[in-house]
């Protein structure tokens, strides 16, 4: 078994880790919560000081940070200087496409093996070893960072070249969001019209209205198997990590002079929820913006 190092141990690298402890990998876990660092510890991970010394040594690194900017700021002033020569960079995070080809080049040049491999699946998935990756990046690469990924992971597609997975995923959660939103405006408007939610689930889960929004990921409290709303939507994936990718989704559309009408009104609805204060709640709570809205 190998050593490796992770930084980013929030919602989805917490998980993350722990099953690469599990598979018996050495893992060297770093994130800037203390919090976060107690809970690697509980999983089976060896918490360490900074980001440098998690890649210190290491035959992979994995990066499951919340942007661009992260990725880019810890690559260039930890892991790059500090990983091994040959070693592999697994950015699992959701990141622009630009930012993930530059910094695989820079990786490359270096004489590292850099791949993007974001992830679909949600904190469960992660929990559970059961992710879906979608990598971009050379097939030397990608097969280094396979073994790794395949402790984490139910499948691992390789779609194309450094920064194809992230374009993969920006397209996933353009569609993510806007079944978000539908499946929340229709639960609304089944309570208004005074049905139970769990008779539209039912109903809505197994016939034309299933979505991964609804089934696995349901905004209703108590209906669905378990998921953020029934933790009063806090963890799971955040409303401000949604507006992020939907932003990347658009400016993607305008670049490549795509038209997504209704990537533009999600937008402009999780825009509104985080202008709320509710940039920290899960995306499933945006129900409440359609729960409280009163006829006029
Ligand atoms: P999160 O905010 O829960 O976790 C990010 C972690 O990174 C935090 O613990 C934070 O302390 C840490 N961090 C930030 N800067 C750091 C630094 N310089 N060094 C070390 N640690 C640092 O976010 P998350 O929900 O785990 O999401 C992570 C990424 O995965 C995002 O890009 C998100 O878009 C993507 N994603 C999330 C989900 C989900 O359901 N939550 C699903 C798929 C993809």
């Amino acid at each position: 078994m190998a050593r490796v190092g992770f930084i980013g141990l929030g919602n989805m690298g917490g998980g993350m880790a722990a099953n690469l402890a599990k598979a018996g990998h050495d893992v060297r876990a770093f994130d800037l919560s203390a919090d976060a660092l107690d809970k690697a510890r509980a999983a089976g991970c060896l918490p360490v000081a900074s980001a440098r010394e998690a890649a210190e040594g290491a035959e992979a690194i994995v990066t499951m940070l919340p942007a661009g900017t992260h990725v880019e700021q810890v690559y260039r002033e930890s892991v790059f200087d500090a990983a091994p020569p040959s070693a592999v960079l697994i950015d699992s995070s959701t990141i622009d496409v630009a930012t993930a080809r530059r910094v695989a080049e820079a990786a490359t040049a270096r004489g590292l093996l850099a791949v993007d491999a974001p992830v679909s699946g949600g904190i469960a998935a992660a929990n559970a070893g059961t992710l879906t990756f979608m990598v971009g990046g050379s097939d030397a690469a990608v097969a280094e960072a396979k073994p790794f990924l395949d402790a984490m992971a139910k499948s691992v597609f390789h779609v194309g070249a450094s920064g194809a997975g992230q374009a993969v995923k920006m397209c996933n959660n353009l569609v993510l969001a806007s079944t978000m939103i539908a499946t929340c405006e229709a639960f609304a408007l089944a309570e208004k019209l005074g049905l139970d939610p769990q008779a539209f689930y039912d109903v809505g889960s197994v016939s034309t209205a299933q979505s991964w929004s609804m089934t696995s990921y349901c905004p209703v409290p108590g209906v669905g198997p378990e998921s953020p709303a029934d933790r009063g939507y806090q963890g799971g994936f955040a409303t401000a990590l949604m507006l992020k990718d939907l932003r990347l989704a658009m400016a993607a559309a305008a670049d490549a002079g795509a038209d997504v009408p209704m990537g533009t009104r999600a937008r402009e609805l999780y825009e509104v929820f985080a202008d709320a204060g509710e940039g920290a709640t899960d995306f499933s709570g945006i129900i409440k913006t359609f729960s409280q809205a009163s006829p006029d």
